[in-house]
């Protein structure tokens, strides 16, 4: 794609994942994760980008604890890992990822050894896989093909194997090869687990914050507040493809009309910026708990520092009959301030709403959309239960103490996990591009999706990035995922209880 100055790019949701572009004199898009990663990209490449977002993460600085924020990447911290199981392309781009968070470290003269403040990034602390049983499940045995297949078996070490104890020793890693015991189990057995010493996690808002200021620096532009809240697409017949419409710019809740192609990275919010989503796309809630530890708590605050505790990920129950993997929970270290933050996603609880009249795709004419922030703060009873099984087995210390805070946090599941970056091909002109679909795990590739976007953006089906095939716009994707469920499903939020 020839770019000039008057082909501008707006990115909608600066977070991580958003671009729209403008057409006159302002390109938008949004600023999670998503957006930040292609607009810095796209401006690098000598677009003129604008970013929108509706949240004032000028004022914020993306503080995950500032009111209303709504958006997964503003977060503590996320979890960095390359074990995907058969997927092999994306234990690729997790590595490549992984050395690029290593590589701005590094350049931020900050290292493993010299770290004093936390303020690392990518904080390589491994991570155990904690298994269903005493015995290594089937996800859990692909997952190692994968790494031997990719020459990095030796980096992961089964707790059950005398080989691999002995390896995790010899290199620092046999403290973190912790045991836990199976409840209820005479004579008393051990979960078995996998160290993974690629793994650890991105401290999520302070990342967003940083890539922030690099792309300031380049020169993207930032809208926050009501001038970045989009409104609505504006659309127009397209003279080029009779019959088609195309997106001709974006209209901001001040009032403002900006001519740009537009890029769509909203996160949990895009589809109802852009309903042609609406098939690809569901907004579904992950159950995030903190407990917070007090640092004169000094034996605690030491146990379960980075330095000495992995993230843990535990998969509660095996591989269903159909072959199917269910969610799991999680914990990462504390963080500086004292948070243990726990994660469960076993039930991902999905919120459906009468969807807008016209919208593409529906069931029973609803479509699942984020609660409102208030609505976020309390989790439902099944949410309660598995974490509070989860701390008595693995956080001990905790049984009991009540959570520091709790809050419902907004995936963008897609029909099969994989994230959605393409033009729209519903509008004519190429003029709407998305950048979204998360699926719960598109933080980690911050430093380098917005490179592979950007491929996309501008060679279409001519870009050589090795993701094109599992981004692009697939209307013929069955809706698998849980995505089927629909209304009155085993997640609808309308049927659970709370305490
Ligand atoms: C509970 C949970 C746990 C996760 N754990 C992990 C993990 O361990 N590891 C990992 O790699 N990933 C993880 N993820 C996934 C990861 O957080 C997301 O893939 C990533 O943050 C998505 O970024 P995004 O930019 O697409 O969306 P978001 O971060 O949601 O950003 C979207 C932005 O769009 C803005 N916006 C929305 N609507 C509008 C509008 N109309 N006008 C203007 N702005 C708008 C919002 O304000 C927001 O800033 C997790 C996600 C969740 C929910």
């Amino acid at each position: 794609m020839q770019v000039t100055e008057n082909k501008p790019v707006a990115i909608i949701g600066g977070a991580y994942l958003a671009i729209c572009s403008v057409k006159e004199s302002i390109n938008k898009s949004i600023a999670g994760i998503f957006g930040l990663s292609l607009a810095v990209e796209l401006r690098s490449k000598g677009y003129p980008v604008t970013v929108f977002d509706r949240n004032a993460y000028d004022k914020t600085g993306y503080d995950p604890e500032s009111e209303d924020a709504q958006a997964a990447s503003v977060d503590l911290n996320k979890i960095l890992r390359a074990s995907y199981g058969t997927e092999l392309h994306y234990q690729r781009l997790a590595l490549e990822s992984r050395q690029a968070w290593v590589a701005c470290d590094k350049e931020r003269g900050i290292s493993e050894r010299n770290d004093q403040d936390d303020r690392r990034l990518f904080v390589n602390g491994g991570m155990l896989r904690v298994q269903p049983t005493d015995r290594l499940g089937e996800l859990e045995k692909e997952t190692l093909a994968s790494m031997e297949r990719d020459g990095l078996r030796d980096t992961q070490f089964v707790k059950s194997s005398p080989e691999d104890r002995h390896r995790a020793e010899s290199l620092g890693w046999k403290s973190k090869l912790l045991d836990f015991e199976i409840p209820d189990t005479e004579p008393g057995q051990t979960y078995d687990a996998v160290l993974d010493s690629l793994a650890g996690f991105v401290r999520c808002s302070n990342a967003c914050a940083y890539w922030h200021k690099i792309a300031v620096a380049k020169g993207v532009v930032f809208r926050f507040g009501k001038e970045g809240a989009v409104e609505s697409l504006v659309k127009a017949p397209s003279t080029l493809e009779p019959g088609k419409e195309k997106v001709t710019g974006i209209r901001s809740e001040d009032g403002a009309l900006h001519v740009v192609d537009t890029v769509v990275a909203a996160g949990s919010f895009s589809t109802q910026v852009l309903p042609n989503l609406s098939y690809h796309l569901e907004s579904s809630a992950g159950s995030v708990a903190t407990l917070k530890i007090d640092i004169n708590q000094t034996e605690l605050w030491d146990k379960y520092s980075p330095g000495k505790f992995p993230v843990i990920t535990w998969k509660a129950t095996p591989r269903d009959k159909a072959g199917k993997d269910t969610g799991s929970i999680y914990v990462l270290p504390r963080t500086p301030e004292g948070y243990l933050k726990i994660g469960y996603r076993g039930i991902k609880f999905t919120n459906f709403q009468p969807a807008p009249e016209g919208t593409p795709f529906t069931q029973d004419g609803k479509w699942s959309v984020p609660l409102s922030a208030d609505q976020c703060k309390t989790l439902p009873e099944p949410a309660i239960q598995a974490i509070t099984e989860f701390v008595s087995i693995f956080l001990p210390e905790f049984e009991g103490v009540p959570f520091s805070s709790t809050k419902l946090c907004w995936y963008t599941d897609s029909l099969d996990n994989s994230f959605v970056i393409d033009y729209v091909p519903d509008y004519a002109e190429k003029s709407v591009f998305v950048c979204t679909g998360g699926s719960g795990h598109g933080a980690k590739f911050l430093p380098v999706l917005g490179k592979h976007a950007a491929d996309i953006f501008e060679n279409g089906d001519k870009s050589t990035t090795y993701m094109r095939p599992f981004w692009q716009w697939r209307p013929d994707a069955p809706r698998r995922n849980g995505l089927e469920e629909g209304p009155g499903g085993p997640r609808d939020i309308s049927h659970a209880s709370f305490l």
